[in-house]
């Protein structure tokens, strides 16, 4: 039977583990938030509501206190029009005092105000009947009425005057009721944590407040007046609501949540890359260990080899004598190509490969590595053409180290090539810029690798001859390394299985 084997990513599994953890604190956050919000707003709803009904309790005091000074006045029979002019002018918020059972024998009030009056307290007859049950249980209730007529309100209630139960009626102008009684106690109590407004109900008009431009929908709470059933009290703090206080403290938190979320995503990111670095780097180099031993294995045992049976005079033929002397120095050569890469890259690394500068011919240098490699080159099958340059200016460079990056380039160019064993290579000026290019017919290389070849352990084993062709994976990323320190480059234009060309560009203007 086969095993599915499940494969989790290890980014689903890193944000598995912040994801979880962090939402949950989200979670638990806003509802702690909630819940905290809710206990705030009962507290504070709380002191609005005292807030609100300490001023209609100051409001009904102020006519209780009326009342008292009317009672006090002399009601006998005569007095009892001047004693209401009295005490009318010394109350300017009040228009008229009335005595409910002597109405129609009022001449100062005009008579829509009366019939208004009338209509009303027909109306609303039971309320203010049970006004006199109230009294004599021992409790004064003042009734409040909005009369519909030039902001005038009417206060019922029940006045012993001089002996005799009385229901009265005060007609206030509920306007300066309110700027002359309300609004100084109400400065007084919105210090500055609060702004208290009052609004004409009907007309959604704010008629004070003790903030100027207060607009009724800011209002937080409102109760209605007691004594002004019209009028309605509101009360909104000065500062942000607690609702506001909650929002921002919520919209920090969450704003701080997706910032850690995001430092610690950009941390695993860092440390998931680093530690997959790491690996491949350690693989890389074990890598490049059986590489390089198995590359100078090879040689090393031809070497002795033959150097043995040289030496045991088992050859007596002059030209197998030579031919065997011709591997003999062919494998040593190898070698210290291969150990020359392995110094190279080291000198290179601890930042002690120096370059000795001059202006250099680039088509001597090549010429150069032509008469040493030719042979090897032609022997092994291979056929090369070199195509030089005219005109080629001098360029300020290592002629040690150019010869070096042609050598591995053109040791590349045979590794890598199958059936057709063919080499091209030219010289050339190109604007500002010389260039040397080493052409092959081989297996080429796929564009996703050829970003990654000239990085140092680099090597490509997809394919039977890339597999197979021993290397260590050095060769270019010392060639660009030197040609960055002559501030040109390298560039590769390949494509798999047509072959490749490698451009060593120089700046021809740095000499
Ligand atoms: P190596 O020692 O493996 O040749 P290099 O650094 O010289 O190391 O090259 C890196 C890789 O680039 C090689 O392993 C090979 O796959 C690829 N490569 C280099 N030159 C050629 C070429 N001319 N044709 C095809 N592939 C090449």
């Amino acid at each position: 039977m086969q095993k599915t084997k499940l494969k989790i990513s290890p980014w689903l599994f890193i944000l598995f583990l912040l994801i979880v953890p962090s939402s949950l604190y989200t979670i638990l956050e806003l509802n702690s938030m909630d819940d905290q919000e809710e206990l705030y707003e009962g507290i504070y709803t709380n002191q609005l509501d005292a807030v609100l009904f300490s001023l209609n309790q100051f409001a009904d005091d102020n006519v209780r206190a009326w009342i008292n000074d009317i009672e006090k006045l002399n009601w006998t029979e005569g007095s009892q029009e001047r004693n209401i002019k009295e005490w009318i002018s010394n109350n300017p918020q009040c228009e008229h005092l009335l005595l409910l059972d002597h109405l129609n024998n009022n001449t100062s009030i005009d008579d829509t105000l009366l019939n208004e009056i009338e209509k009303e307290i027909k109306l609303k007859e039971l309320e203010i009947n049970k006004l006199n049950s109230y009294f004599n249980e021992g409790y004064r209730k003042v009734l409040g009425y909005d009369l519909n007529l030039e902001h005038y309100s009417l206060f019922v209630f029940i006045a012993n005057l001089n002996g005799q139960l009385q229901q009265c009626a005060i007609v206030v102008d509920a306007r300066r009721f309110i700027s002359d009684i309300l609004s100084p106690r109400m400065q007084r109590i919105a210090g500055e944590n609060f702004v208290l407004s009052i609004r004409h109900v009907s007309s959604s008009e704010i008629v004070f407040s003790t903030l100027i431009n207060t607009i009724p929908e800011s209002v937080t709470e409102e109760k209605v007046i007691w004594l002004l059933p019209d009028y309605s009290i509101g009360i909104q703090p000065s500062g942000p609501t607690i609702k506001d206080v909650a929002q921002k403290r919520a919209y920090n938190n969450i704003l701080f949540l997706v910032i850690v979320d995001l430092v610690l995503l950009i941390g695993a990111w860092f440390f998931y890359r680093n530690i997959r670095r790491e690996i491949n780097l350690a693989k890389i180099k074990s890598d490049f260990v059986s590489n390089v031993s198995h590359e100078i294995r090879t040689p090393l045992s031809l070497i002795s080899m033959y150097a043995e049976t040289l030496q045991m005079n088992r050859v007596k033929e002059e030209d197998k004598k030579h031919k065997y002397y011709g591997i003999i120095y062919r494998e040593a050569q190898r070698l210290s190509g291969i150990v020359n890469n392995i110094l190279n890259f080291s000198r290179i690394e601890s930042g002690k490969r120096q370059f000795n500068f001059s202006p250099v011919d680039i088509n001597d240098i090549l010429n150069d590595v032509m008469r040493n490699y030719a042979y090897q080159i032609e022997n092994k099958g291979f056929k090369v053409d070199v195509q030089l340059g005219d005109d080629i200016p001098l360029i300020q460079g290592d002629e040690e180290a150019i010869g070096e990056s042609i050598t591995n380039l053109i040791d590349n160019a045979i590794k890598y090539s199958k059936e057709i064993r063919s080499i091209e290579i030219s010289t050339q000026i190109n604007g500002d810029k010389v260039w040397l290019n080493v052409k092959d017919y081989g297996i080429g290389i796929n564009s996703k690798e050829q970003k990654h070849i000239f990085d140092k352990f680099y090597r490509v084993t997809k394919g039977s001859l890339a597999l197979h062709a021993k290397g260590s994976g050095l060769g270019l990323s010392i060639v660009k390394y030197i040609m960055h320190s002559h501030k040109g480059d390298i560039i590769v234009k390949s494509e798999e299985n047509n072959g490749s060309t490698f451009s060593l560009i120089f700046p021809s203007n740095n000499y």
